[in-house]
């Protein structure tokens, strides 16, 4: 397969001065386009304190954010309990209608997997109403006030929360919106999500359901991205599209988030009664769950973000008539430059085929005119796949590389400082497309190379739309694009500059539709899965190769020692790319270090047996750092012991025990019937915790049915000797009540008591960690759990 020859609509090009002005603005003009990219997802100026009172002001919910997160806060306790007053005065004093619902709730979802059984909390929500004039439903603002007990939750959610109260300040300062607006600020999101479950499903006002609009953070910055929205959401995200000043969001997110192992307040308003949007901003993960989180490290820019697009969306959803939201189709979209593009969902299939179809049509084109032949094409196809394939394997590789080099990021969902590994992935993926097209080049010619580029673009566009709707735009308007553009080229026979306008032109869509995913994926799923993040690059490389082969001297005619002097210049950008790469790694390995600002994540509990008096320490860091390798010598299960802190395998070490009660065991009625027995008991916390769980060992026990304060709960089976469990956050100090329906031959049955708090560096035998060591953002980070067997 020789390169094909030259044909007349080339000739104009085939100069190499002219080859490289041609390259030179097409360029240009594709790099403007991509800072028009990075501008629209860029985060708007913070406001100040003297904004007008009908506006949203950074700087004034700012004020409010330091006041929550000014300690950690978690649900059921003294400090929450602060944060929780602060609120209720204040949106009294805006004059609405407020109160605090004091219930317990089941979880929502299905998180409590680690402790096995069902999930309860008592919470405390408040929620405030401004009554609409003329009311066609409600309006839910929803963020959660409680923050994890190893950090004050500065961003996460103080950052909601405060928006939502400057949403309201804003509201109350102008005239009454035709809806009711309801504030809801819930409790202890972070152990199960119950307090949003609790209001939507037992709160008065909950009852006729609503739009609900959820706002979180998962980071420090970055832009405010509209992640996740109800079924059917075409008319939402219409609204979305012209109410929010700041209008980032894609289809294409909904389908990833689902498949994340992750939850938000929104999930529990999953019902058939609402619908909603859901809004964070996530970048700067590396501080998500830890005691970093606190408000200075706030992007105040995203706080903005996040205030105008939910005042936005307040004002009109609070105007517009609500009994006409729901929709027959989810929409396609994402972000344009500043805008929202959007199409119905079900244009999504024929928009693939249709785009299938051109490239197909581009094939045949390219043959008829002698461009190439069938056999080319197939070869030039099958080439194409080679980038597709290699660059997220070799992104992989250098992350795994990194993280051998600093085993610290295991811990880490993000770096503190992402951006020069971010950027070396990227030139990764330009440094296999480059190469392999100055490789591939020389044997099929560029118009085979850049057929196969758009085959695969045009059906992986058919693939996702059957299998990930929302995501098919990311694949298949550019290929329909470069399609176009290139049957514009051939079937027009267009001279003179109009081929590189109209590549520039596909190439342009490819930058607008395929950049966003390239930037927003990096913060989304973490340098750990950096290599989704370059996959996505090479293929908006795949969609610009007619202009990255402008970079190429032209092929064939050449010979000697001219050939020689093209094939090198040729291999001149892959060549760059590669030393970028290579430099652009060693950068953040050089910038990136830990230190007392960004220290080293460490993960460390204690768990004590009440009982028999021993203690452990333990630890899930696989490969454990030098702080928590003092500690844990061994790897074990602690399914029979602990069976609250699930059973999966921790490192563990011996530790002193400490004088310190498990939680009291009371029976208050017991009855037997045959095998059956009933068994009432109260469960009374010794100390401060915030939780508390009861395990029956199904040995010597069946349970039939479980009663948990009144409430009902789901008899589900778990693993091992510990067969049913439950789990109560934030239990009040007085206890509360369970009752069990049993069958059992057995004269006794046991049963595990185990709570948790935290205090770890009040034990015996802790060691503060040094300036450079800091502390996981885990859930089960600094847990101090104490557990006792009750023979009943
Ligand atoms: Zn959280």
């Amino acid at each position: 397969m020789g390169a094909p020859p030259t044909r007349p609509a080339d000739r104009a090009f085939a100069k190499p001065r002219r080859r490289l002005l041609a390259a030179v603005a097409a360029l240009v003009a594709l790099l403007a386009v991509g800072a028009g990219v990075l501008v629209g997802l860029a985060t708007p100026a913070p406001r100040e304190a003297s904004a007008p009172a009908g506006e949203f002001s950074a700087a004034r919910a700012y004020r409010d954010v330091e006041v929550i997160a000014a300690r950690p806060h978690v649900a059921g306790s003294a400090a929450n309990d602060r944060v929780r007053e602060h609120l209720v005065d204040l949106l009294r004093g805006l004059g609405l209608e407020t109160e605090v619902q004091d219930a317990v709730a089941p979880e929502a979802g299905q998180l409590s997997g680690a402790a096995g059984g069902a999930t309860l909390a008592r919470v405390r929500n408040v929620v405030a109403r401004l009554p609409g004039t003329d009311p066609t439903g409600r309006v839910f603002l929803v963020a959660h006030y409680d923050s994890v007990q190893t950090g004050p939750g500065g961003n996460d959610d103080a950052a909601g929360t405060a928006t939502v109260l400057e949403v309201a300040r804003a509201l109350t300062a102008g005239p009454r919106p035709r809806n009711d607006v309801v504030f809801v600020l819930t409790d202890a999101e972070e152990a199960c999500l119950c307090g949003a479950a609790g209001f939507a499903a037992d709160h008065p006002l909950a009852a006729d359901g609503g739009v609900v609009l959820n706002l979180e953070a998962r980071g420090s910055t970055g832009p405010v991205i509209m992640f996740e929205t109800s079924r059917n959401n075409a008319k939402l995200v219409d609204v979305f599209g012209r109410a929010a000043p700041h209008p980032v969001g894609t289809s294409f997110a909904v389908e990833i988030y689902r498949a994340l192992p992750n939850d938000t307040d929104f999930t529990a308003f999953g019902g058939a009664r609402f619908v909603g949007l859901n809004s964070a901003y996530i970048d700067g993960g590396a501080i998500y769950h830890t005691p970093l989180d606190v408000p200075a490290r706030m992007d105040r820019g995203s706080l903005q973000m996040h205030g105008d697009n939910a005042l936005g969306l307040a004002r009109e959803f609070g105007r517009t008539d609500l009994g006409d939201l729901r929709s027959d189709h989810d929409d396609t979209y994402f972000p344009v430059l500043g805008g929202l593009a959007r199409y119905p969902g079900w244009l999504t299939l024929p928009l693939a085929v249709a785009a299938l179809l051109a490239v197909g049509a581009l094939g045949w084109l390219l043959r008829r005119r002698g461009r190439t032949t069938v056999g080319t094409l197939a070869a030039g196809a099958g080439l194409a796949l080679a980038p597709v394939v290699v660059a997220p394997l070799g992104a992989w590789l250098l992350w795994a590389a990194i993280t051998t080099i600093r085993p610290g990021y295991a811990e880490l969902l993000d770096p503190y400082r992402p951006v020069w590994y971010r950027l070396a992935l990227v030139a990764l993926a330009a440094a296999v497309l480059l190469c392999w097209y100055a490789l591939s080049r020389r044997r099929v010619g560029p118009a085979a190379l850049a057929f196969g580029g758009l085959l695969w673009l045009a059906l992986f566009g058919v693939l996702l739309a059957v299998l990930v709707p929302g995501g098919a735009y990311l694949t298949t308007l550019p290929a329909l694009a470069g399609a176009v553009a290139g049957l514009a080229a051939l079937a027009t026979r267009l001279d003179g500059p109009w081929p590189v306008v109209a590549v520039t032109l596909a190439g342009a869509v490819a930058v607008v539709v395929l950049l966003p995913p390239v930037v927003l994926l990096f913060p989304a799923l973490g340098m750990g899965m950096g290599a989704v993040a370059a996959l996505v690059a090479v293929l908006l490389g795949l969609a610009l190769l007619p202009v990255v082969d402008l970079l190429h001297p032209r092929a064939g005619g050449q010979r000697g020692l001219l050939a020689l002097r093209a094939r090198r210049l040729g291999a001149l950008p892959a060549g760059a790319a590669a030393l970028a790469t290579v430099v652009l790694a060693g950068v953040g390995l050089a910038v990136d270090r830990f230190d007392a600002d960004h220290p080293v994540p460490t993960h460390l509990m204690y768990a004590l047996d009440a009982g028999t008096k021993k203690a452990a320490w333990l630890s899930h860091e696989e490969v454990p750092q030098p702080w928590t390798d003092g500690y844990v010598d061994r790897t074990i299960s602690v399914a029979d012991d602990f069976p609250g802190l699930g059973d999966g395998e921790l490192r563990a070490g011996p530790a002193p025990a400490a004088s310190l009660p498990a939680p009291k065991l009371e029976t208050l009625s017991d009855t037997r019937d045959g095998d059956q027995r009933v068994l009432r008991v109260r469960v009374t916390p010794q100390r401060q915790v915030r939780l508390l769980t009861l395990h029956v060992d199904t040995r010597t026990a069946t349970v039939r049915s479980a009663s948990v304060a009144g409430r009902d709960v789901p008899v589900k089976a778990r693993e091992g000797r510990w067969g049913f469990g439950i789990v109560f956050h934030a239990p009040p100090p007085e206890g509360f009540e369970v009752t069990l329906t049993l069958t059992t031959s057995a004269d006794t049955v046991n049963v595990r008591a185990m709570d948790a708090s935290d205090g770890l560096d009040a034990l015996p035998g802790f060691r503060q960690r040094p300036a450079s060591v800091g502390v996981v953002g885990s859930h089960s980070s600094e847990m101090l759990a104490v557990a006792q067997t009750y023979a009943l």
